[in-house]
């Protein structure tokens, strides 16, 4: 007989009861495997076409590397945290200062309408 795997000698047969030291894993975590994998794929995609979009636009706009990065740092504040994410979180109004939920698009005392995140 030929056991394929690194634990085929474990759980003899006396094992009721005792947890499962073979490399089988639970459902949920196999699921879980699954979704990473398939976010981190996702990620990579949109890593690569965003590269792609921006060489595109540097060229045919003559931009530079800093421009970008100037413009992420501008939209990184306006959730009010310079973590480099876009949150969804409160938004201080340009117009009249007041904060609105960033689930909105526009302001929710002046009507100002807010830049919406095209990816986000
Ligand atoms: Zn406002």
């Amino acid at each position: 007989m030929v056991f394929v795997g690194g634990m085929g000698g474990l759980g003899g047969g006396m094992d009721v009861g005792q947890p499962n030291l073979s490399s089988a894993k639970p459902r949920g975590v196999l699921e879980l495997e699954m979704r990473v994998r398939d976010l981190e794929h996702h990620v990579a995609r949109l890593s690569l076409l965003n590269q792609a979009l921006w060489e595109v636009l540097r060229e045919e706009l003559r931009l530079r590397d800093e421009d970008i990065e100037q413009r992420a740092h501008e939209v990184d504040l306006r959730d009010g945290k310079a973590d480099g994410e876009m949150n969804g979180g409160p938004v201080r109004c340009p117009s009249c200062n007041r904060v609105s939920s960033g689930k909105h698009y526009k302001c929710l005392y002046c009507g100002q309408l807010f830049e919406k995140p095209l990816f986000g």
